[in-house]
């Protein structure tokens, strides 16, 4: 099994960990920080560092699965193409560094949150997710029509009012007492251990909060820290779905005070 950092701590950019296995799909370590495919995210690139210079390019990320095709602990780097004569100098047992692509990631981590934004300001049930570091999108189980612009200008609200993000857990049973809670129906949050774990944006102390669910992606820490972010096009994705997708705004463009 794979002891999946990045859960408690989005940040960590990289560390060191043994290699448990190596197959035709993926190599697989003790821990990481990179993100397997998951609830919309895209999985992690990177790099794998090993002994005297040894470097493999990592281009995705994914859960293993077993021989029905059940994700497993581990967690699978998936080497570039082309890297067959660097692999074979790979050995079981070897420490590596494993580093991610920040920049990449980040960009995930600040859509993933804004999707989550984007949750508050359309409160219909959401049918589909998927979070790259070029857009992200949303499609919600809703007829009603939606405004572009206004929901730009409420982003931008929400990202200017810098609101903290907060990690914790739920356990199952209150998780199955409030079936709301879930706004995903086309992503379970992942049980097996008792507990889910949640995202909650906003609302300490005494005011609501602007999103509670579970989550088992990155996210950044404050909304502030998302940037622009602009909705670049809505979808009539069938009669009973609208798609919501987000862009990067202009650097520097004014924010909303
Ligand atoms: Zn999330």
């Amino acid at each position: 099994m794979t002891e999946d950092l990045f859960r408690s701590d989005a940040y960590l950019r990289e560390c060191a960990a043994k290699v448990l296995r190596i197959d035709e799909n993926g190599i697989v370590l003790d821990r990481t920080v990179f993100y397997p495919l998951g609830g919309g995210q895209a999985g992690d690139a990177g790099s794998l560092d090993g002994p005297d210079g040894l470097a493999v390019a990592i281009a995705d990320t994914r859960k293993a699965k077993d021989a029905e095709g059940k994700p497993t602990a581990d967690i699978l780097h998936v080497p570039a193409p082309g890297q067959e004569s660097t692999l074979a100098k790979l050995q079981v047992g070897d420490t590596v560094t494993a580093r991610i692509d920040w920049e990449r990631r980040h960009k995930l981590m600040r859509f993933h949150t804004a999707t989550h934004l984007l949750c508050h300001l359309v409160p219909q049930p959401v049918d589909g997710c998927s979070i790259t570091p070029e857009y992200a999108r949303l499609d919600f189980h809703m007829t009603d029509a939606l405004d572009k612009d206004a929901l730009s200008a409420g982003l931008a609200r929400l990202v200017a009012e810098a609101h903290p993000l907060l990690v914790g857990a739920i356990s199952d049973a209150d998780l199955d007492a409030n079936p709301a809670l879930v706004k995903s129906m086309s992503v379970q949050p992942p049980r097996g251990t008792g507990q889910v774990r949640t995202i909650r944006i906003g609302g300490d102390g005494a005011q609501a909060h602007v999103d509670f669910q579970p989550c088992g992606g990155t996210h950044v820490a404050n909304t502030r820290e998302i940037g622009p972010v602009v909705v670049s096009k809505i979808e009539k994705k069938s009669a009973r779905t609208r798609r919501v997708v987000l862009g990067w705004g202009a650097e520097g463009a004014p924010e909303l005070q």
